[in-house]
């Protein structure tokens, strides 16, 4: 994806407020990201674990979605697959809350779906990050597939989140 900058991220924001999206969180490190094999940029709030952010581009536009996770009970100890990237990992897996967009927000409708922990799905398609053996089913998909699988999957939550 294109690199983007701080205002860019701020004003992509849909599902929180005007004033949370501008003194939320954004990595400093912006232009050493690897933007190149990013189809979304994710990163988590050091002051607050249990709050995630990501920006992606969907058809030209940026959109950013702030998220709440929960932290890993027991039971995710076991090996555990995020629904965006299809990786597997022990423990790397949290469940990430959205608040829908406008009213349906306001009313505390959230939209939530399990991701890597460390939201760099598309590092770990890539190859470029490991998340431990067996983490990846044997597949036959090409890597453009793999990142095309990714990217409708990600589509397909933030259109649950602005539905
Ligand atoms: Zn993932």
């Amino acid at each position: 994806m294109k690199p983007l900058t701080e205002p860019e991220i701020r004003a992509a924001f849909v599902n929180c407020s005007k004033g949370e999206a501008k003194r939320l969180h954004v990595p400093r490190d912006l232009s050493e990201q690897p933007w190149d094999d990013l189809d979304f940029l994710g990163w988590r709030d050091p002051q607050a674990p249990d709050r995630s952010y990501l920006v992606a581009e969907l058809d030209g536009r940026a959109v950013a979605l702030a998220l709440r996770s929960s932290s890993a009970a027991a039971w995710q100890a076991r090996l555990s697959m995020c629904s965006m990237c299809l990786t597997t990992h022990s423990g790397g897996v949290s469940l990430m809350v959205a608040a829908k967009t406008g009213k349906a927000g306001q009313q505390g409708n959230t939209v939530g779906a399990y991701m890597c922990s460390d939201l760099a799905c598309p590092l770990y398609v890539r190859g470029k990050k490991d998340a431990g053996i067996g983490a990846r089913l044997h597949e036959t998909l090409t890597l453009e597939e793999k990142i095309q699988r990714t990217v409708a999957n990600l589509a397909a939550f933030i259109a649950k989140v602005t539905a």
